[in-house]
């Protein structure tokens, strides 16, 4: 088991300069562009791939770290670059996270080299769990697997909401219902492969922020996939639904393959909100310095200072909260106060409220698009939506904490 310490080692100072220069050198200049724009960045994912930020061996050396923190350090310093962007880099993590936590050896090794593609020609993934009738309450979810045991194919009908790089994605992660009976716990992950007839881009959505990030909804309409493409295997599956049936019986908790994807990326959320939100406190920092009004700096007066001072505190627990769930995660401590939920509800929250003061900061010029604060505060708004909203934490860490089944 790794020591814990609160200093990053020489090898993670070494990656976290990398990812702060490219982020700051290739994705902070891009952010305005892709944001007006709002499409996919395909040149800056491209040049992320050609210095190994955006592949598979970048994201699984941080995924992997023993500390913890090799994934949310590297999280945040993308995100510090603009969200929009970073989230169309990292976006392929979450079904890349989908078929890790979920997939065989082989799965593994056919399946995540295709989400990525190679330098000279990237491919995307998209993670679509969400329906237009199931967002927080993922046990809604209606869209079907059944089995064709003749042709050992599974067969997937129903809409995806939400989805990120839903439509553009080379390889798509749909979770789907195999066994109504069992509500959520009767769901399972599958792979679409690229080019599968039936698979098709629905509406993209116009958002308020991280708009360089796309997203979707996906249908899938009579879609055939090998019974390979079920994440785990079939004999896993039976092996699981039969437990499942057991327990429901003795009516214990049994966690499905949604939630276990969710809960592993959850602090990683919380990192992303923290890059942005230490972006706006830097923009916000300087221009209290430069600014004046009155003969003195606006920093001079404790109005703004205080400010600026609950802005940075709030960024420094938030990162602290992430940290620990990242750290208790790679080490197997289980999360009996619900820690990873905890990081992400209060990094998120504290992401809009630390952008909305540095938009208060900057006046006027906090209000318009010359400065880059207006489109921190916009993209801060997903991180207490997507990923489970603030109240689905809440909630979360309200049952873990009393063992009582609160609404
Ligand atoms: C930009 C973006 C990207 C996304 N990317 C993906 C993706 O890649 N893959 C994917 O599968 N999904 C994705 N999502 C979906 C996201 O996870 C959902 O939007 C989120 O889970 C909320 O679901 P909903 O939008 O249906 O809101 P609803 O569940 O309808 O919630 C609406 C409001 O009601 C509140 N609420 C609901 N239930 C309760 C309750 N029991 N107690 C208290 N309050 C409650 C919520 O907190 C919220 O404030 C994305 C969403 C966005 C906006």
């Amino acid at each position: 088991m790794a020591e814990f310490t609160m200093e990053l080692n020489d090898e993670q100072k070494e990656v976290q300069d990398w990812v702060h220069g490219f982020a700051a050198q290739v994705i902070r200049p891009a952010a305005a562009e892709w944001d007006e724009r709002e499409e996919t960045p395909w040149p800056v994912i491209q040049e992320a791939a050609k210095v190994g930020i955006y592949s598979l061996d970048f994201y699984a050396q941080q995924y992997f770290d023993p500390t913890g923190l090799g994934l949310p350090m590297a999280m945040e310093e993308l995100f510090w670059g603009d969200a929009g962007i970073a989230l169309s880099i990292v976006g392929t993590g979450l079904a890349a996270v989908g078929v890790l936590a979920n997939g065989t050896e082989e799965q593994i090794g056919t399946w995540i080299p295709q989400m990525y593609g190679d330098a000279s020609d990237v491919k995307v993934a998209a993670f679509c769990s969400s329906e237009p009738d199931a967002g927080s309450d993922v046990a809604s979810m209606r869209t079907r697997a059944v089995y064709d045991g003749a042709k050992d194919e599974w067969v997937l009908n129903g809409t995806k909401t939400w989805a990120t790089n839903g439509g553009i994605a080379n390889v798509h992660v749909v979770v789907a219902v195999v066994d109504p009976e069992l509500g959520s716990k009767g769901h399972a992950s599958f792979i679409v492969p690229p080019g599968t007839p039936g698979l098709s881009q629905g509406q993209k959505f116009k958002k308020h922020g991280i708009r360089a990030s796309h997203t979707a909804e996906v249908v899938l309409d009579d879609v055939r996939i090998p019974g390979s493409c079920l994440l785990g295997g079939k004999d896993r599956l039976d092996e699981r639904l039969a437990r499942a049936r057991e327990r429901a019986k003795g009516g214990e908790r049994l966690k499905n393959a949604a939630m276990a994807t969710f809960e592993a990326s959850r602090p990683a959320v919380g990192a992303m909100a923290v890059g942005t939100a230490r972006a706006a406190y830097e923009v916000a920092l300087d221009y209290a310095k430069t600014r004046e009004q009155f003969g003195r700096p606006i920093i001079d007066n404790q109005g703004v200072a205080f400010q600026l001072a609950d802005m940075r505190t709030r960024i420094d627990a938030a990162r602290l909260l992430v940290w620990r769930a990242s750290w208790m995660a790679a080490n197997g401590r289980p999360f009996t106060s619900a820690e990873g939920s905890m990081s992400k509800l209060f990094a998120s929250e504290a992401a809009k409220q630390v952008t909305a003061q540095a938009v208060q900061i900057l006046g006027g010029n906090g209000f318009t698009r010359e400065y880059p604060v207006e489109r921190m505060h916009r993209d801060a708004a997903i991180y207490t939506i997507f990923e489970g909203t603030s109240e689905i934490q809440r909630l979360v860490i309200a049952r873990t904490l009393s063992g009582m089944p609160i609404r």
